[in-house]
């Protein structure tokens, strides 16, 4: 989204809100509340550092940010004042020179001009002399990381030994590429990207002071876009007021986003996520012809699908207008396993665009692919199917004399099959298509997994039940137990566990009740003190690497990763004890 916005600063034909509203003192510099706290704590206890680090995202106000410290530094009030201080008068010589940048004792520089050792130096050797006419020189380099190895070398050496009077202020939005000799010789403080709802209110109440109306959700697409920054979303403000005659509407806005149809891509989702490529190929050809870029609907994609993976977990979410989020609701529904696989997918894809000849084409190529990910099986639902195929085979295999060469690799296609029906939810369809069209051998696989699901077996052990939660698609439960519980003790319908983090105590309510729910039975789910075993993934974890090379030598495993070459071990269970 951010080369649109790009775009839109180019434009200046109406009131610029982000220089009216520049914050001009601690108190107006919103969202920052952590900065403002620990700088006034620094100041009152007269521990302020020769050097500031100013980090974060661009647009985030840490240009701002550095001339409010360095009138902070500097700010002499009525004349009275003798010493730095957290209130600035904004009335005074010293910072009516600073916002009107003509402060001689105020220096800026921006590192991308100077990035060479020579261009430091030249303020390196202007360092010594006392400042003019303030009590603090202050040099605010912005861009801090475009600097060379030479010219941070030579930055060190000051900064290790620095006049009494002299304060620099760093700003960067890459905080990795700064040395960590520079890094731990200033204070630094990270500037938050502004969240959702303050940067909201911030622009509701400048409407209100600008007499500019507008509707709710308007607001909130513009703040989404602007992606925490406020310049940005001042910028976005600025122009929608301009388009709207001060009367913003939310069609236009999103008109101006390039977000309008966005109900389109998420259609568009849905067909991929149930495999309707042929439509599926329809709606991206409309959106194209909206004039919406490839980039952009994969980028929207994108975003949809971190917002239903986000529900199905969270449940609720009020960055979304409610019809949308009713409509992200339901495809929450297809569950993390083919969420995450199609973000997977997507964020390649993404990627992959940038250096696609031709873009449409690799957008049409994306869909696709999505729709063909949101058929297949999970790489551990897959890997089940095949042992339990294996063990039917070979039982089978007696009675069955003729068999082709390539008749395992036939089964494991069929498998496949066989999911993509599963998946089509249609269960009577399912056992009706499967008894006439596929061989009996097929048949019995898909009987015996339904019957694993209904007639399952009360869990004996720990193992058993995790099993059998996720055979139930419990995920987010079974993943909290694997990873934060100690086991303790598992008996007849009993089991005692530690916490991890003893606030987790839903975990045992969940436990109880889903177990209930499942089989039928009453589950005594209760907490200790008394240490326990391992956690399931830290044992996983032990074992893992001790198993992964012997297990790829087994062939079930070296099939699988004939079909799946990226997959990865991440997790073996012992089959023997299911
Ligand atoms: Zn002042």
């Amino acid at each position: 989204m951010r080369y649109q916005i790009s775009n839109i600063n180019e434009q200046n034909d109406y009131r610029v809100l982000a220089r009216k509203y520049r914050p001009n003192d601690f108190s107006e510099l919103i969202g920052q509340d952590t900065l403002v706290k620990t700088f006034n704590n620094a100041l009152n206890k007269g521990r302020l550092a020769h050097a500031f680090l100013l980090t974060g995202i661009r647009g985030v106000g840490k240009t701002t940010t550095a001339r409010i410290i360095a009138k902070a530094l500097n700010c002499i009030g009525d004349g009275s004042k003798k010493d730095p201080s957290f209130e600035i008068c904004n009335n005074c010589s010293p910072c009516k020179s600073i916002n009107n940048g003509n402060f001689l004792d105020v220096i800026e520089v921006d590192a991308a001009s100077r990035t060479g050792v020579d261009g430091i130096r030249e303020i390196i050797d202007s360092v010594i002399y006392s400042p003019n006419n303030a009590r603090y020189k202050v040099y605010i380099i912005d861009e801090v990381h475009m600097l060379s190895n030479a010219a941070f070398n030579a930055l060190l050496k000051t900064l290790e030994e620095p006049p009494q009077n002299v304060k620099f202020i760093f700003a960067t939005t890459e905080i990795k590429k700064i040395p960590a000799t520079i890094i731990s010789r200033c204070q630094k403080f990270d500037l938050q990207r502004v969240d959702l709802n303050t940067l909201s209110n911030h622009l509701k109440n400048i409407c209100q002071n600008e007499s500019i109306s507008h509707e709710s959700d308007s607001i909130l697409q513009i703040c989404k876009a602007s992606e925490g920054s406020v310049r940005d979303a001042l910028s976005l403000l600025d122009q929608a007021a301009s388009l709207c005659r001060d009367d913003i509407k939310e069609k236009i806005v999103l008109n101006m986003l390039g977000l309008n149809g966005y109900d389109k891509n998420i259609e568009l989702f849905e067909l991929c996520l149930s495999n309707q490529c042929s439509d599926a190929l329809k709606v991206y050809d409309d959106i194209i012809q909206n004039g919406v870029q490839p980039v952009q609907i994969i980028s929207n994609l994108l975003e949809i699908s971190h917002l239903a993976s986000k529900i199905n977990v969270i449940k609720s979410d009020n960055s979304m207008s409610e019809p949308t989020h009713k409509k992200i609701s339901e495809i929450s529904k297809n569950g993390l396993p083919k969420l995450v696989r199609l973000w997977q997918i997507l964020i390649k894809s993404f990627e992959e665009l940038k250096y696609a000849p031709n873009e449409q084409q690799a957008g049409s190529m994306t869909i696709i692919k999505l729709c063909y990910g949101s058929s297949l099986p999970d790489p551990s639902q897959f890997l089940e199917k095949i042992s339990e195929q294996t063990n039917t085979q070979s039982e089978n295999e007696q009675n069955k004399v003729s068999e082709t060469p390539n008749s395992k690799e036939k089964t494991i296609k069929d498998n496949i099959t066989n999911y993509k029906e599963e998946e089509s939810e249609n269960d009577q369809t399912k056992v009706s298509e499967a008894s006439h069209s596929q061989d009996k051998l097929n048949k019995e696989v898909i009987v015996n997994n339904e019957e694993k699901l209904e007639n399952f077996k009360i869990p004996e052990t720990f193992e058993d039940m995790l099993d059998l939660l996720l055979k139930n698609r419990e995920t987010l439960l079974h993943a909290q137990l694997i990873n934060n519980v100690h086991l303790i003790s598992f008996e007849e319908q009993s089991i005692k566990l530690r916490l991890k983090f003893k606030s987790d105590t839903e975990i045992l309510k969940n436990l109880s009740s889903t177990l209930e729910k499942i089989t039928k039975n009453k589950w005594k789910v209760t907490h200790s003190e008394e240490g326990g075993e391992k956690t399931v993934v830290e044992k996983q974890k032990i074992e893992l690497n001790q198993q992964k090379e012997q297990i790829k030598t087994n062939p079930h495993f070296a099939e699988v990763f004939k079909h799946f070459p990226q997959a990865e071990i991440t997790s073996i269970k012992d089959k023997e004890s299911n």
